[in-house]
């Protein structure tokens, strides 16, 4: 196998293993003194949907993201991509996790020219092959674009 055969069939790895051991499903209520809002994404040309709840939690300017939780049905790219989303932002202060929700965003939009900065996407690098596929793209968004709109709500 050639080198660029070998990161493809990491990535592939990457993505299964989310898939088959997702982190982080299924929707879980707030604890006292967290805020939240649901949200529910469809993506209709591969059938994906999501119901993502977001906790968020602090004061106004430091608040973090306390939990993800989510029910999602759809292929494999889009189940693995909110595994990979919660593993990700859950713990970060929202301006961190929206700092690393542009960067999955210009990596997705990239076409397959963004070299992933693995220090910041971990996991989500597995997701740079799938750039290359404009019909699987809105799979790997869907969580993200779902995460940052009730996040956007669950601020208020
Ligand atoms: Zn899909």
């Amino acid at each position: 196998m050639s080198a660029a055969q070998d990161l493809d069939a990491l990535y592939q790895e990457i993505i299964l293993d989310h898939y088959k051991n997702p982190h982080g499903k299924g929707l879980r209520e707030p604890a006292a003194a967290q805020r939240s809002a649901d949200v529910h994404h469809v993506n209709p040309t591969c059938g994906d949907e999501i119901t993502l709840r977001v906790h968020v939690e602090g004061e106004p300017g430091s608040e973090r993201v306390a939990d993800v939780s989510y029910d999602a049905v759809g292929c494999s790219i889009s189940q693995a991509s909110a595994s990979v989303l919660h593993e990700l932002l859950v713990g970060k202060t929202i301006d961190e996790a929206m700092n690393v929700h542009g960067e999955f965003l210009a990596l997705m939009q990239g076409k397959g020219t963004v070299e992933p900065d693995e220090e910041v996407l971990e996991d989500g690098i597995a997701f740079a092959g799938v750039a290359k596929f404009p019909a699987r793209v809105k799979c790997a968004l869907l969580s993200w674009m779902a995460w940052k709109d009730a996040t956007v709500q669950a601020r208020g």
